[in-house]
C-alpha cells in the first residue's frame, strides 16, 4: 500500500508555499499521495498587532518568536490529527543537516510538521517542549551552511526531496535509482546527454553512442566516481 504523508506547515508568511500546487508536488497532492495543510501563526497570535515576537533575554540583537503562539499552532495541529507519530521538523541553521538518507528517511513517517521560524529563531522550549510529548519526534534541521531569512525557503527545500522519494509521485521510479547521493554510496551522478550529438562543437561522449550497455556502465560508473572525488577535494569532504 502506498503510504499517504501528511503535511502541516507553520509560518508567518503561508502564501510562501503558493509554489507547493505546481509541478511534482501538485500533481501528488492531487492523486491523493501527499496531504498538505498551511497555518497562519499569526492566528494565534493575540492582542491587536498580533505580534508574535519580543526582544532577546540576556540583550543583543533582532527579536525571538514567543513560545506561545507556536505551542498553541502545534498542539491544534496535533489536536487535529489522526496519525499515531509526528515528526516535528524546526527548520534552523543550528539543525542536523538535510541529507538524502535525512530526506528518505522522513518520506516513510505519516506527519510532518514544519515550524518556520523567522527573525533570530523561535524560543528554545519549543522544542525542548515537545521533546517530552508522547508520539511527537523533534528534528532540528538545517538545508546548508548559510543562514537564510526565515525557514518557509527550508521547507519547500525539504519537501520536495521527500515527497519525489515516496513511492508513486515519481512517474518512472528508476529516476531515482543511479541518482547523486542515492544510497548507500553517497557518490553523485554521472554526467547526462540527450540530442542533438554535436551542439557548439561538443561532441556526446562517444561510448554514449556505442550501444554497448556494458561498456556505457563501466563509463558512467568512472565518471560518478571521479566527480565524487572532485568534489570531496573542493569541500573537503
Ligand atoms: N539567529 C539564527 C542563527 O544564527 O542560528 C538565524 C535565524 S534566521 C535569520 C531565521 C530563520 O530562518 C530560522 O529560525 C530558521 O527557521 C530559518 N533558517 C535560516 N537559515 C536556515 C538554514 N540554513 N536551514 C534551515 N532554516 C534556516
Amino acid at each position: 500500500m502506498m503510504n499517504k504523508i501528511t503535511f502541516d506547515l507553520i509560518s508567518i508568511f503561508p502564501d510562501y508555499f503558493a509554489p507547493l500546487k505546481l509541478s511534482l508536488i501538485g500533481k501528488a497532492e492531487e492523486n491523493g499521495l501527499v496531504e498538505i495543510k498551511i497555518h497562519d501563526l499569526r492566528d494565534q497570535a493575540h492582542g491587536v498587532h498580533k505580534s508574535v515576537d519580543d526582544t532577546p533575554y540576556g540583550g543583543g540583537a533582532g527579536m525571538v518568536m514567543s513560545p506561545e503562539p507556536w505551542g498553541a499552532a502545534i498542539d491544534q495541529v496535533l489536536a487535529s490529527s489522526d496519525a499515531t507519530t509526528h515528526e516535528l521538523i524546526v527548520l534552523t541553521p543550528a539543525g542536523e543537516k538535510l541529507t538524502q538518507v535525512v530526506a528518505a528517511e522522513l518520506a516513510t513517517k505519516e506527519h510532518l510538521i514544519f515550524a518556520c521560524g523567522r527573525y533570530e529563531g523561535i524560543d528554545h522550549r519549543v522544542t525542548e517542549h515537545y521533546r517530552t510529548v508522547p508520539g511527537v519526534r523533534v528534528r532540528e534541521l538545517s538545508i546548508g551552511d548559510y543562514v537564510l531569512g526565515g525557514g518557509e525557503v527550508a521547507t519547500l527545500v525539504t519537501m520536495e526531496a521527500v515527497i519525489r522519494l515516496i513511492p508513486g509521485v515519481l512517474g518512472n521510479p528508476d529516476s531515482l535509482v543511479e541518482e547523486s547521493h542515492s544510497l548507500p554510496e553517497n557518490v553523485v551522478e554521472y554526467p547526462n546527454y540527450t540530442k542533438p550529438a554535436s551542439w557548439r562543437g561538443l561532441e556526446v561522449p562517444e561510448v554514449l553512442l556505442s550501444g554497448n550497455h556494458a561498456l556505457i556502465k563501466k563509463w558512467r560508473t568512472e565518471q560518478a566516481q571521479t566527480r565524487t572525488r572532485k568534489l570531496g577535494e573542493q569541500t573537503g569532504e
